[in-house]
């Protein structure tokens, strides 16, 4: 199958996309910030930080990422677990389900597929995507664990709440008696992000693309970047190399490869023909494969 590849036109890529899920057996979906980014949830905006962190904009920061990654040498257990409850219920309970993925349930709905993403967001859940077929790699924002170790997991949005609710609001910080605790030993919890699950989750993963080996299998990214290249882009990529045919089509906006000399979004040159790149809005691929598909236009 030909196509004109012209990387910057979302028109190509749904119509490449068309062709390849008409004719593939399987379909394995890999889902980055980039699709959330797409349906409007940015940890790098700087409006809505000021909007729901005015303490940390206060404070002089500017988005949500810079705070990704803080530690418990830069934060007391008060501030951290002011910026846990205020994040994750923006990102629960603010940010209301995205009709993008809605409508990307849709498309592959009569389809064998399986879809992992690195967002924590959970927005394939609230869009009602069925679980068997779904993979949140880097687990999500409801799972609650213990510091101490004892290895205790739970679903975590009561203890948030309260701890978002007692915050005060001019030290930024959660009072130690609402801190968020272990139910099992005392210490204080964490978010943990893989809850006990996380295992049987894995091996449904593993199970779809090792049964993939023999299948024309189209693999889909969409909005994959280099934050965590070792959880989707690469896997991906070595997938398409190992499975005869397989096919990788690269949906991504703005992410240019570093040390490339081609301008766009890449791959590895051993995969030239096995994959098609396109430097185009997730959504806008999304909701021209449903314009095209459904009939319907997507607003
Ligand atoms: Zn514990």
């Amino acid at each position: 199958m030909e196509h004109t590849n012209d990387v910057t036109s979302p028109f190509a890529a749904v119509a490449e996309l068309q062709s390849r899920m008409a004719s593939a057996d399987r379909i394995l979906v890999g889902a980055g910030a980039g699709l959330s980014a797409a349906a409007g949830l940015s940890y790098f905006d700087h409006d809505v930080f000021r909007t729901y962190f005015p303490e940390m904009a206060a404070r002089g920061y500017h988005f949500q990422y810079e705070l990704v990654g803080m530690s418990d040498d830069d934060w007391t257990p008060g501030r951290k677990w002011a910026y846990w409850s205020t994040h994750i219920h923006y990102v629960r309970s603010v940010f209301p389900q995205a009709p993008l993925y809605s409508r990307l349930l849709e498309l592959l709905s009569g389809h064998d597929y399986f879809v992992v993403t690195s967002n924590a967001d959970r927005q394939f859940m609230r869009a009602g995507f069925p679980e068997q077929r779904l993979f949140e790699f880097q687990g999500h924002y409801d799972n609650m664990g213990c510091s101490a170790g004892c290895r205790e997991t739970w679903i975590g949005l009561e203890d948030l709440e309260t701890a978002r609710t007692h915050i005060d609001h001019e030290t930024f910080e959660v009072p130690d008696e609402f801190i968020p605790r272990c139910p099992r030993c005392g210490a204080y919890a964490e978010i943990c992000f893989r809850g006990s699950d996380y295992r049987t989750h894995l091996d449904r993963y593993v199970s779809f693309v090792e049964d993939c080996h023999d299948s024309r299998l189209l693999l889909i990214e969409l909005g994959v970047g280099f934050n965590t290249p070792g959880v989707i882009r690469w896997p991906f990529e070595r997938i398409t190399r190992a499975f005869p045919d397989a096919h990788l089509v690269r949906i991504n906006a703005g992410y240019r490869e570093p040390g490339y000399d081609r301008g766009h979004i890449e791959y590895p040159r051993e995969l030239e023909g096995r994959v098609s790149v396109y430097d185009v809005d997730a959504a806008a691929v999304i909701d021209g494969l449903y314009a095209a598909l459904t009939g319907r236009p997507s607003d």
